[in-house]
């Protein structure tokens, strides 16, 4: 199963991956948590999303692009695989389309006046990736891995607005996009997170 999990900053796309990937064995691939991964390790690519993230403007599609096409070559994803925040405009969809063929794109619709909350209350394991709340969860380590749990830089109120305004310019286009060539399936995110899972778990086993 090749699937694209789509939705606004917030909508639950880390959340439902990492169930995703517990029931289906597919692998997740996160573009932020890949960006993440080079800022923490110094690399080139690193230092470059930098300057973007802590903005909350978007990285050069030339750099995410060829992440992802570096990603997706390798074996693990050669069973299948979830991509989660990319594509994030028409530009990354179209690329997309050059590196592979996607079965289905999952869109988590949520109420884009919720979402401020939601990110600035996120609290995420720095291990393992897994997201948490503030007002269900007051801990420092992960429930999963131990890990510690912490808040995102970028999950500040300035930044978050500025994610959200890059959200309805350059990626809500794609739920047109990707309805028009009949790969779109909608769950409303604004349910309690098993109950989205369970709508979510519909639409997959209709597509396995
Ligand atoms: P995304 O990956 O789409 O940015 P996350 O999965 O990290 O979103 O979720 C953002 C925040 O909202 C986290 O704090 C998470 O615990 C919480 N959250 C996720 N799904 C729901 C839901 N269905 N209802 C309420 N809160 C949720
Ligand atoms: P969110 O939880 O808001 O969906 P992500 O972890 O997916 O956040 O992304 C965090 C940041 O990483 C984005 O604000 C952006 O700067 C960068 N980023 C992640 N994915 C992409 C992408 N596909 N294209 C460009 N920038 C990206
Ligand atoms: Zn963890």
């Amino acid at each position: 199963m090749k699937l694209v999990l789509l939705g606004a900053p917030g909508a639950g796309k880390g959340t439902q991956a990492v169930k995703i990937a517990e029931k289906y064995g597919i692998v997740h691939i996160s573009t932020g948590d890949i960006f993440r991964k080079n800022l923490k390790e110094g690399t080139p690519v690193g230092l470059k999303a930098k300057a973007y993230i802590d903005k909350g403007q978007l990285v050069p599609d030339e750099v995410t692009c060829e992440i992802v096409a570096e990603r997706l070559k390798e074996a693990d994803c050669q069973k299948g695989f979830m991509l989660d925040g990319f594509p994030r405009n028409v530009y990354q969809a179209q690329a997309l389309e050059k590196m592979t063929d996607i079965d289905v794109v999952l869109n988590i619709a949520v109420d884009l006046n919720k979402l401020m909350a939601r990110l600035t209350g996120r609290r995420v394991c720095a291990a393992c990736g897994e997201s948490y709340h503030v007002s269900t969860f007051t801990q420092s380590k992960c429930l999963k891995c131990g890990g510690d749990v912490i808040q995102r830089a970028d999950d500040t109120e300035e930044t978050v607005g500025k994610r959200l305004q890059v959200y309805t310019e350059q990626t809500q286009p794609l739920i047109d996009f990707y309805q028009k060539k009949g790969k779109l399936q909608s769950v409303d995110g604004m349910a309690a997170i098993d109950d989205v899972f369970a709508d979510v778990v519909k639409v997959l086993d209709a597509v396995r």
